[in-house]
């Protein structure tokens, strides 16, 4: 566990002298209340405050330990050399906003019941606790998505995340895990922690274009928090507030075109795919690569227990590529020298998934001695930027909406209804497709041509 030391100390802010952590929290599972604060400096929030103890123990869990061991954007750092932030400080910057976002509730004296603080925090929290390695690339190659396992690890009686929620008061720990699979009867938490103006929505999108340094995916976040108002179970938005939602969304628009689709974070992505699917596939044929973490061979081989799934991190994976780099298999040797040393494949626009010129680019890239299973990939991405119903005749999912209330008449209003540029980009469903070869294959005089002939 993590010591109060290593973590900046503000003793200024909170205007008092703080104890060492040795003393303040007796025993792990001890539940106290304190009126000590903990602040910890963070470059999107300023500070992040720390007041229950529960969470200050859940911050030390080994669990969310591992989050600084993984990257919050995978891959993104081959286009951002700045992007390579943990899902640690992210998941603080969560809990932050939930934090903030109640204390704006008190401002404003709008009803919030304090007894659900703690649920909200530490839901806030943990929502990524069971986040693979290397952003979403795990993910694809296990078919679960990690919420499967944030729940499972929260559940589970073996970890320090249960046993802290445990210790502070029975059956907490479900109670969290049903806010984080979106089950719970709780929805104005559920709305806070994963809805569309989010908590966590909130973070990422400043954490990631402050580490990137993609300016256009900023907005006011202290102002989004002071227009939030919670009615009867859903978070709304004051009507004075549109333009600051517009003003969000758009930025999350420009950070999925600048960021999160970005050909060069997409490249590194693709690679790592590929150089994990060769493992996987080498180990179900008896010729195991090198391995150092018995962890990772569970999980190539589809049987990763859950005490094993925790000792994943980027760092088994890199040591995986390091010794991979000097292998037996040249695909395997190969596909992970390119990751390493940031070889990445070039793109090329891709118009649909099954175009008949990829058998003509696949006969090139065999010609060129390499297998086309590796190094003829269609990557398709894409998103919704706003995902509330317009115009196509289904019924709205009112739980996917932002509502702007008015105060004045009481009557709520779906932002987009309203909003000129949200209806533009609420629209805008194209998905990203692009067809990723070696720079060999790229250049090669018959690549374009076979383009072309298209
Ligand atoms: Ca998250």
């Amino acid at each position: 566990m993590l010591l109060w030391s290593e973590e900046a100390r503000e003793n200024g802010v909170s205007g008092g002298d703080l104890p060492l952590a040795e003393s303040w929290w007796g025993g792990a599972n001890s539940v106290r209340m304190s009126e000590d604060e903990k602040v910890l400096k963070d470059p999107v929030h300023g500070y992040i405050y720390v007041h229950d103890p529960v969470v200050w123990d859940l911050i030390n869990t080994r669990e969310m330990q591992r989050l600084r061991r993984i990257r919050q954007l995978g891959a993104t750092y081959f286009a951002y050399p700045g992007g390579d932030h943990s899902r640690f400080s992210h998941s603080l910057g969560v809990y932050e906003v939930v934090r903030q976002m109640i204390g704006a509730f008190d401002r404003n004296n709008y009803p919030w019941p304090h007894e659900y603080d703690r649920l909200a925090l530490a839901a806030g929290l943990l929502h990524d606790i069971g986040h693979a390695p290397f952003s979403h690339a795990l993910e694809k190659l296990m078919e679960v998505r990690h919420e499967r396992w944030s729940v499972a690890i929260i559940r589970d009686p073996s970890t320090e995340v249960h046993q802290v929620l445990e210790a502070a008061s029975p059956g907490l720990s479900e109670e969290v895990a049903a806010i984080i699979d979106k089950s719970s009867p709780n929805r104005l938490i559920v709305s806070m922690v994963s809805g569309q103006l989010d908590a966590d929505r909130l973070d990422y999108l400043m954490r990631d274009s402050i580490a990137t340094g993609v300016d256009y995916g900023t907005f006011d976040l202290a102002r989004i928090i002071r227009v939030l108002q919670p009615r009867g179970d859903r978070l709304v938005v004051r009507k004075s507030g549109i333009h600051t939602v517009e003003a969000y969304l758009l930025a999350r628009y420009f950070m999925y075109w600048q960021v999160y689709f970005h050909s060069v974070s997409r490249a590194g992505e693709v690679l790592l795919h590929a150089l994990l699917v060769r493992a996987k596939s080498l180990i179900a044929r008896g010729r195991e690569p090198a391995l150092t973490q018995p962890a990772l061979r569970a999980f190539l081989k589809g049987r990763v227990s859950l005490t094993q799934y925790l000792r994943l991190d980027d760092s088994a994976l890199f040591n995986a590529f390091s010794l991979w780099q000097d292998g037996d298999d040249p695909v395997l040797k190969d596909l992970s020298s390119r990751f390493l040393d940031r070889r990445l494949f070039k793109e090329a626009p891709w118009p649909a998934s099954r175009d008949p010129r990829l058998d003509d680019v696949k006969k090139l890239v065999v010609e060129l001695g390499y297998d086309p299973d590796y190094y003829c990939l269609v990557d398709e991405t894409g998103t919704i930027y706003y995902d509330y119903y317009l115009g196509n005749g289904q019924e709205p999912n009112s739980e996917s909406a932002i509502w702007l209330y008015d105060k004045d008449n009481g009557e709520m209003t779906e932002v987009s209804s309203v909003s000129k540029p949200i209806q533009a980009i609420a629209a805008d469903h194209r998905p990203v497709r692009r067809l990723y070869v070696p720079e060999e294959v790229f250049r090669h005089g018959r690549f374009d041509k076979i383009l072309e002939d298209g």
